[in-house]
């Protein structure tokens, strides 16, 4: 186990005069504000280098805060730990028989997960064990060998969509296991188009989210490009020139935000070189959006490749490369469709939003999102069924962690093997 000192936590009766103090008398950076709304506090930052000190003001009477100067007066309330797996740090410690506050990791501030060791087991002091929000998400670029194919995983950062409308009609307890979500209730995602290398080219499948939104939708939609599609792409010596071909799964902006760039006033397509393939229905249905779908189909993603000549429309299932399927699934919308790439006697399937993350697997875990959950349960059971019989590799567009597995069943419980 590795820890690391992250802030110490100071409780403060009246926060300007501690802003005086820490501010004004040490002369220290104090960052803005943020509301921790659960634990009914205002942290205020100061870093100090390593690790920081962390001014923490009660905003309401019954706040853990306002009890505990009550009780014993301002002063050092907690010091935090940071670790990687928040959740297998408390697992560790269960074990060995620490008291715990939190059974459970819970949301903290800037998206972290937290959770406290009771102050009997460290010795008096309130102990904080914190999992910055990146550490639950990992995003690599990674190549993998398919028969005449050469499969390559990239992504384009971590975004963050409700918790509840992510899993539909299951229960929050049982998806919480899963998926910790933030104070805002969200849980975070990855975003990772496949990128497919074969004689006739190179094809990617979806292209990310991109960098057309503004500040507010970054910070609705806790989006997270610090490490994005450009990066990922070099990582295995890539560059937006290398792509011959965009196939789209879908038109929503998470999949195809990526294929326009603004430049100047102008929006022009990403990937310089590249055609656009997109089913002709599925146009036609983002181009005519309805009240429950406008908001995943933003014109800017999609029309000024229309105007510069780069769509190339399909109409129906089929080969559109060697080796590579298009399979209509409906469900999530009308025309969404997933990919199959077949190899050597070898299937993978890039699923796109019919099992968005390693959590879906199971049958009836279908996102909130989707316009028809029962088309998508009619294919998914039996898309499923067949992916664990003939062992498909499936490409997970929106897992926080997991690239690529193989699903498993062992006595009915459903699991997956992570490849990459
Ligand atoms: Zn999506």
């Amino acid at each position: 186990m590795k820890a690391i000192l992250d802030h110490v936590g100071i409780a403060v009766q009246d926060i300007d005069k501690a802003l005086a103090f820490y501010r004004d008398a040490l002369g220290l950076e104090v960052e803005a504000a943020e509301d921790v709304e659960s634990q009914r506090v205002r942290a205020h930052i100061i870093p100090t280098g390593q690790g920081a000190l962390e001014l923490l003001e009660a905003t309401a009477p019954d706040s853990p805060i306002a009890r505990y100067v009550d009780k014993r007066g301002p002063g050092i309330h907690h010091v935090t730990l940071r670790v990687e797996d928040v959740r297998a740090t408390l697992d560790h410690l269960r074990a060995r028989g620490v008291r715990l506050i939190d059974e459970q990791p819970r949301p903290g501030a800037q998206s972290s997960l937290i959770a406290f060791i009771h102050p009997s087991a460290s010795h008096g002091v309130l102990v904080e064990l914190k999992q910055h929000a990146s550490a639950s998400v990992t995003l690599a670029s990674r190549r993998l060998p398919w028969g005449d194919l050469e499969l390559v995983s990239v992504h384009d950062g971590v975004f963050r969509l409700d918790g509840g409308a992510m899993f539909g009609v299951v229960p929050r307890p049982e998806w919480e296991a899963q998926a910790t979500p933030d104070d805002r209730h969200r849980i975070p995602l990855g975003i990772r188009p496949l990128v497919v290398e074969a004689d006739w080219g190179r094809m990617i499948i979806d292209c990310g989210v991109g960098d057309k939104m503004s500040v507010d939708e970054r910070d609705r939609y806790g989006l997270d490009r610090a490490r994005h599609l450009d990066h990922a792409l070099a990582d295995v010596g890539l560059h937006a020139d290398a792509i011959d071909l965009v196939l789209a799964t879908h038109l929503h902006f998470d999949h195809i935000g990526g294929a326009t760039v603004r430049e100047r006033d102008a929006l022009t397509p990403r990937f310089p070189r590249a055609r656009y393939l997109v089913r002709a229905a599925e146009w036609e249905d983002a181009t005519h959006p309805h009240a429950r779908s406008r908001a995943s189909y933003r014109p800017d993603d999609f029309l000024p490749l229309a105007e510069a000549g780069v769509v190339d429309f399909h109409g129906r299932d089929g080969e559109i490369r060697a080796g590579v399927r298009v399979v209509r699934t409906g469900g999530h919308c009308p025309e969404h469709q997933i990919v199959f790439l077949e190899s050597a006697g070898k299937t993978a399937v890039f699923v796109a939003d019919l099992i968005p993350t390693t959590a879906h697997v199971r049958d009836a875990w279908i996102m909130g999102y989707d316009l028809f959950p029962m088309e998508t349960l009619a294919y998914k059971t039996r898309f499923i069924r067949e992916a664990i019989d003939r062992e498909y590799l499936i490409f997970f567009e929106h897992d926080p962690r997991v690239s690529a597995g193989y699903i498993r069943e062992e006595q009915g419980r459903r699991y997956v093997e992570q490849v990459l």
